[in-house]
């Protein structure tokens, strides 16, 4: 049997997620001889390109219909989904714009901005067309298991990928590992 195949998308995050999984520095050899790392935001990713693998990743929350596509796509081809970080596990970040209406943080972003002059709300059909409300990932497909933090420290996701590589359900990490930040 050869090696489970991991791949991973990023939604509406800031990346820190997966700059924390890069940061397992020299572990990634570690991690390369348990599991191929195919498509990642780091390498490639595209909507309809996805082969099927074993561990999908997700870091963010899902804030517009491009992100519904990915996630779902990503979904259907992994065999277990992982929610990496509190951005694609509860909203974190991204979910403070659900204080206000999405009408609101538009005009905001586009027109009230200081540096800005003549702004406009981007109405080209080309842009994903954006939720009202920031949501989980759980929102929309099942999640098989949840990597907390924010960032996830890269000793988590180190050891949490390499025990789900192997077959193991990683049920209780460490607490020194656990991040609630
Ligand atoms: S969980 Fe934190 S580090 Fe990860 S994408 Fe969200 S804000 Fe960034």
């Amino acid at each position: 049997m050869g090696k489970p195949l991991v791949q991973s998308i990023w939604l509406a995050g800031c990346s820190g997620c997966h700059m924390s999984f890069l940061d397992i520095d020299e572990r990634l050899l570690e991690l390369l001889k348990l599991a191929d790392i195919g498509a990642t935001p780091i390498t490639d990713f595209r909507l309809g390109h996805f082969p099927e693998c074993d561990i999908g990743l997700v870091e963010g929350s899902v804030t517009n219909e491009s992100n519904i596509e990915f996630l779902e796509e990503l979904r259907a081809k992994s065999k277990l989904l992982i929610s990496l970080g509190d951005c694609a596990g509860w909203g974190c970040v991204p979910f403070m714009r659900n204080f206000f209406p999405l009408t609101e943080v538009m005009e905001h972003a586009y027109i009230w901005t200081s540096s800005t002059v003549d702004g406009h709300i981007p109405d080209d059909p080309e842009v994903p067309k954006f939720l009202e409300t920031v949501r989980p990932i759980r929102d929309f497909v099942k999640v098989d298991f949840h990597i907390p933090g924010c960032p996830p420290s890269a000793d988590t996701i180190f050891y949490c990928l390499s025990e789900l590589a192997q077959g193991r359900h990683p049920d209780g990490i460490p607490q020194n590992m656990l991040h609630f930040d």
